[in-house]
């Protein structure tokens, strides 16, 4: 990011795609909606200190806080003095109040008939011993624990018995490789990493182990592994540093005392996807974070005790933390994790699963809904889909006609579409629609949340009321990310050397006439194109509104005449061949839907895009292909054979 700040083009950016099709919120969803009118929004704009204030009440604390915040740009306090515990918060108050016996987690393994129904009860034991667990391995407050897991629920346990003991976790992906996860050991100085012998994964054992002993191998910090025994497949156990994690949990204490921690003190570091550069190691904390998450789950996902929640994010992404641990469960949801790919053993996986536990609320990525669109509505089609209520989408903009079929398809034109638009920066979604309010428009994810104030602006910091710009936000708010670990230069200089006393996302956005945000990506994959900033965003969505196209990534390339031309890369839904003719078909649609100005230079079919392991497309390893360069980090990429066949086709036909 912070060698993206220099590539930055120094204008506006124009907003060339138009969207007219709207969706009002029925009455019917308006009548039950936690949110139904802008009383919130008329609280925060009165005064928004109070309005958080009145959030963070819906926790519980040992301790109420003096002051609401210390503001000393670009450094925030929330809820200073006060004191709390996060696991105590998804976990000792519900079963006080009686929940004990709720489910809190519908488990479903990869493998077929694998599942597990755990209760709050239950969780409860578990994060209890594996706290005192960890405190036998000596981990203290403020020690970090790293966690490389599959989605099995010792991995929420792992997190929740952190911070019930004011440990610091912070998760890698499973799907990361030893050196990426060496590197985040490294980097957060962990003292103990907690992993699976394996995990499922599209049928296989990944052998999480294996992989972890070769990252521990280079990781001096690391006294102890923790092994939970998942998949059964043979490893290596080191004497003395590995230990499993079975026969430590049944010599442990059931109660563990939660410790008081200070609204300040650090919940977790997360290292963000890695989609622009070097990862950044995220810094959360305790009372604020919990504020942003527990509220926002209210809000945007009008949860409600009866619901089924079900976000299929992994737990290593924020997301996972977010609305799979903290969120949903400091309001004691029930919700579904499954471990394995949603093409597993078919590719009705994720509909079986809805149908299987009544799902009421479905969340999850643009890039799975275009893997959904490209393989056809015949998957869904024999499924039973009828206990959803609402849906939702998150990590990249969402093409309008993905929307529109998710709305459709998934939806069936009943359940309202919340496009949430946050960054592990933000801890909680800071831009998405209330369901029971909002009327949605395919692609805007609205307006920002009630306390959240955004604006769009030019690159001197002028205000643009209607049109296109950079996203920045004005104030602080509780959840916001309080450094980068070790590196706070860094922090300062990616996120507030910008402009003065606002927040940097690093994103364009629009705004309609309505005052909608269209998020339009990045800001460093923004092209410039005959003295036009384009939107990567907006050419793809010309693109997936061709009934041929499933999903594409743009990006500019030199152009002696024009300063950058377009390059567009295009998978085609199953059933069409690329040819030229279909080359010109979509040119010509672009010039329709958007202008000449849009029209792709190159059109390179492939029947895969480089992705980071979060499923968010790489555009700068597409722009080195396209100029010829060699690669840049690709450490978080999912497949790396994905670019190097890309990167020979186009050779190819270049030479
Ligand atoms: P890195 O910062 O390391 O390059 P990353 O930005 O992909 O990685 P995340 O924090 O997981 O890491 O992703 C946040 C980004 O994802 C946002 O800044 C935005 O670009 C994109 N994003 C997430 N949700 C939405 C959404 N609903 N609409 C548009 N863009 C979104
Ligand atoms: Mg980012």
């Amino acid at each position: 990011m912070s060698k993206g700040i220099k590539e930055i083009p120094k204008l506006t950016v124009d907003a060339l795609l138009t969207e007219n099709r709207v969706f009002k919120p029925s009455a019917e969803f308006t009548k039950q909606a936690n949110v139904k009118n802008d009383s919130l929004h008329k609280k925060a704009a009165k005064d928004r200190l109070a309005f958080w204030a009145e959030c963070a009440e819906k926790l519980d604390w040992f301790k109420p806080w003096d002051k609401v915040l210390e503001w000393k740009v670009p450094f925030s306090k929330w809820f200073v003095g006060g004191k709390l515990n996060a696991s105590f918060n998804c976990l000792d108050r519900h079963i006080k109040a009686g929940l004990g016996n709720k489910t809190a987690i519908f488990w479903e393994g990869e493998p077929a008939g694998e599942q597990k129904i755990i209760s709050y009860d239950e969780a409860y034991k578990q994060v209890n011993k594996l706290a005192n667990v960890f405190k036998s391995l000596g981990i203290k407050k403020g020690d970090r624990v790293a966690i490389y897991m599959p989605m099995i629920p010792e991995a929420a346990y792992a997190m929740l018995a952190c911070s019930r003991i004011g440990a610091i976790h912070t998760v890698v992906f499973g799907g990361f490789s030893a050196d990426a996860l060496r590197e985040r050991m490294n980097d957060a100085q962990a003292k103990l990493l907690i992993t699976a012998d394996g995990g499922y994964r599209r049928g296989k054992v990944l052998p999480l182990k294996d992989i972890a002993d070769e990252a521990v191998a280079g990781a001096p910090t690391i006294k102890h592994v923790l092994v939970v025994k998942r998949a059964k497949n043979n490893i290596t156990m080191h004497e003395k540093r590995d230990l499993w994690y079975h026969e430590l949990m049944g010599k442990a204490k059931d109660f563990c005392e939660p410790e008081h921690m200070d609204a300040e003190d650090v919940l977790f570091i997360l290292y963000t996807s890695g989609t622009t550069g070097k990862p950044k190691g995220i810094i959360h904390t305790t009372g604020g974070y919990l504020t942003g998450v527990t509220n926002t789950m209210q809000w945007v996902f009008d949860l409600k005790s009866k619901d089924v929640f079900w976000c299929t994010a992994d737990v290593g992404w924020v997301t996972g933390h977010s609305y799979f641990v903290y969120g949903p469960m400091a309001n004691a949801a029930t919700q579904v994790m499954y471990e394995g790919t949603p093409d597993f053993p078919e590719r009705n996986r994720f509909w079986k699963i809805i149908e299987k536990y009544k799902v009421t609320i479905f969340y999850t990525a643009p890039t799975a809904i275009r893997a959904f669109m490209k393989w056809g509505t015949k998957w869904v089609e024999d499924c039973k889909l009828t206990s959803l209520r609402l849906l939702g989408s998150v990590g990249e903009p969402i093409n309008p006609e993905a929307w529109i079929w998710y709305h459709l398809n998934i939806g069936k034109q009943k359940c309202p579409i919340v496009d949430t638009w946050w960054q592990t920066e933000t801890g909680c979604i800071l831009i998405a629609p209330l369901p029971g309010i909002t009327a949605t428009k395919p692609g805007s994810a609205t307006k920002p949340l009630p306390g959240i104030e955004t604006v769009v602006l030019d690159d001197d910091g002028k205000e643009i009321k209607e049109g296109g710009g950079i996203l920045a936000i004005k104030s602080p708010w509780p959840s916001m990310l309080r450094g980068i670990w070790r590196d706070p230069e860094r922090y300062k200089k990616t996120y507030w050397s910008r402009w003065p006393n606002t927040y940097f996302p690093g994103d364009g956005a629009k705004k309609d006439e309505d005052g909608y945000l269209w998020l339009l990506g990045r800001v460093d994959d923004i092209m410039l194109v005959a003295g036009h900033n384009i939107s990567t965003m907006e050419v793809e969505s010309a693109l997936v509104d061709n009934p041929i196209v499933a999903e594409s990534a743009v990006v500019g390339i030199t152009d002696e005449l024009k300063g950058q031309a377009i390059a567009a890369f295009v998978i085609l839904k199953e059933g069409n061949n690329p040819s030229e003719e279909s080359q010109n078909i979509l040119k010509a649609h672009v010039v329709k839907k958007i202008g000449a100005i849009a029209r792709p230079e190159k059109i390179i079919f492939t029947p895969e895009l480089p992705k980071t392991r979060s499923g968010k497309i790489m555009r700068r390893l597409l722009r080195d292909i396209a100029e010829g360069r060699a690669l840049g980090d690709v450490t978080t990429l999912a497949d790396a054979s994905v670019v190097e066949s890309l990167k020979s086709k186009y050779e190819d036909k270049e030479g």
